[in-house]
């Protein structure tokens, strides 16, 4: 297949139109060219006893930009590597757009955007009161999707999938729910480059533009592209 030469609009690229996505709830939409390949793993996951459910898919920009600026003026928590929420007004601006980085894309730049990322869970493996928290823990031995992740870790390249943040390697934090859809994925990372991101960066309300501006080449080699490599298969 020459998939590789098709170029992506830059609007899909980073979240700004929704026409490649096929909405599977009311709130959860995946691409289109996914389906197949999600229900197919789905359904082998459900045979092997997980409810495999889509905690969150697609997700557009302007959701992403209130997610950043309310992280940015302290309308939400922001947390640190464990998990303990910071106190941002005793940041530097460039400090603080590092500490929302490790856990949250930069508007433009999420991979949410493309419709091939999904943030994956299992309800069964939840007892009645336990609500989900997408924490590194849940996925961890003694979690309760433990089982799921070595599932995972054992399937899911069979159906195009991997884990994009599966090791710390000082950008984003470790995202053991986070899978990614390689055929479709890969190709966007790479067209993702640094002059459509200015651009989309330069448009947009988003807080502390100018200091962003000033250090994407940094972002982006340290969060954007600083991730795991989509396995080469089904390409
Ligand atoms: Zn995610």
């Amino acid at each position: 297949m020459t998939t590789h030469n098709v170029i992506s609009p830059p609007a899909l690229l980073t979240g700004q139109t929704s026409d490649h996505i096929i909405w599977l709830t009311k709130r959860i939409g995946i691409h289109q060219k996914m389906i197949g390949a999600w229900q197919h793993m789905q359904h082998d996951a459900n045979k092997a006893g997980f409810d495999l459910q889509i905690a969150s898919g697609f997700r557009s920009f302007e959701r992403q930009l209130t997610l950043w600026n309310n992280k940015f003026t302290g309308k939400s928590i922001v947390n640190n590597k464990n998990n303990q929420p910071i106190d941002l007004s005793q940041y530097n601006e460039l400090d603080k757009i590092d500490a929302i980085l490790l856990f949250s894309a930069l508007p433009g730049a999420s991979r949410h955007h493309w419709g091939t990322d999904i943030d994956i869970y299992a309800p069964n493996l939840l007892d009645n009161n336990q609500k989900l928290q997408l924490e590194p823990w849940e996925y961890q031995q003694r979690g309760p999707f433990a089982a799921l992740s070595q599932w995972l870790t054992a399937n899911s390249q069979k159906y195009g999938f991997y884990f994009p943040y599966d090791i710390e390697r000082g950008g984003v934090a470790i995202e053991p729910w986070h899978l990614s859809y390689a055929p479709l994925a890969s190709r966007y990372q790479q067209q993702l480059n640094l002059k459509t991101l200015t651009n989309t960066i330069k448009h947009s309300d988003i807080l502390s533009k100018s200091c962003i501006l000033e250090n994407l080449a940094n972002i982006y080699k340290k969060f954007i592209i600083n991730v795991n490599n989509a396995p080469d298969l089904l390409q």
